[in-house]
């Protein structure tokens, strides 16, 4: 699997920025992982969004999901000019209703699939969501943020690769991500703002403990503050970790 970094930023970019979005490749099958501002443009630089085969948003904040409506159009008039016959499969949580019933009535460019409604797994030695798109296992694990939403475990190959989404640090998160090849983790503060995130989002410092918990092969930081430098978020993310860790930064691929 291939990942692609389209946006680091929260809860807005930086001049020229994107905010939550990842693409991960694997042969044939292309997954969006959260569509915020400005990542339907970055997608546009490493693929038609034509091949895409899903689009998951771990959450309705729109720093994750905003551009799903660019996807919305392009989508709709790719299919009216012939050039595209399939909708594109999205993996959403159900709640707010108001918003997943608005994406649900796109039906000219999506097929809508609340996480709720899939089949229940216990394969991680959690509670868990489980869908398959070609060769390709995604597992839906409950976060513990401001909204309902879902971290998300994608394993093929024989390779796995887990994204925190928004999250407090919890022992779900830490069991889901075991012995991951990648873990890519939000990281939305400092120590100085441990009380700030407090039930909600990690510190970096809280990121990289997780990963050394987990056991983790690599660990990519994101879903940064903009005003706050990278270096110090590394730095306390490398405190909490033994292993490779690295600051996600836009276009930046990953090989796992
Ligand atoms: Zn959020
Ligand atoms: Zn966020």
């Amino acid at each position: 699997m291939i990942l692609t970094v389209l946006g680091c930023w929260a809860p807005y970019p930086r001049p020229g920025g994107a905010c939550s979005g990842y693409l991960l490749q694997s042969g044939e099958t292309a997954i969006m992982i959260d569509a915020g501002n400005g990542t339907f443009a970055e997608l546009t630089r490493h693929v038609n969004f034509r091949s895409l085969k899903a689009l998951v948003i771990t959450h309705f904040h729109p720093d994750h999901y905003v551009d799903v409506f660019c996807l919305r159009h392009a989508i709709a008039g790719a299919r009216r000019a012939g050039t595209l016959q399939q909708t594109l499969k999205l993996f959403v949580p159900a709640a707010p209703s108001e918003i997943y019933n608005k994406l649900a009535s796109y039906t000219d460019a999506f097929t809508v699939t609340a996480v709720e409604q899939l089949p229940e797994t216990r394969q991680l030695g959690i509670h868990a969501k489980w869908a398959k798109l070609d060769n390709t296992e995604m597992f839906f694990v409950p976060t513990a943020h401001a909204l309902p939403g879902y971290a998300l475990l994608v394993r093929r190959n024989g390779k796995s690769f887990f994204f925190s989404g928004d999250t407090a640090a919890t022992d779900q998160i830490t069991l889901a991500a075991g012995d991951s090849d990648l873990f890519l983790c939000e990281a939305s503060g400092l120590d100085q703002d441990k009380e700030y995130l407090a039930g909600i989002h990690m510190t970096a410092r809280e990121a990289g403990l997780t990963a050394q918990k987990a056991k983790v092969k690599k660990l990519v930081i994101t879903h940064f503050w903009p005003e706050y430098e990278l270096s110090d978020l590394l730095a306390q993310a490398g405190e909490g970790f033994n292993g490779d860790v690295t600051a996600a930064i836009q276009g930046m691929k990953v090989n796992l």
